[in-house]
């Protein structure tokens, strides 16, 4: 679960999401992925690593 960096409330991403991002991002993937939160609507520049975690199966690639 990602938390907002600004309104520190927790942003539901959904498995299937994350996978869609992830298989856009994978082939070159950023230093940080941009995750909007729902709540607030501001840009929060997720770590990659942090982002993978969240990816089913992502250790993998
Ligand atoms: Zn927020």
């Amino acid at each position: 679960m990602l938390r907002c960096m600004y309104c520190h409330r927790p942003i539901p991403l959904p498995k299937d999401a994350v996978k869609a991002i992830w298989e856009r991002l994978k082939e070159d993937p950023p230093s940080h992925v941009d995750v909007e939160c729902p709540r607030c609507g501001r840009v929060n520049k997720v770590p990659l690593h942090t982002f993978r975690k969240l990816v089913p199966g992502g250790s993998a690639s």
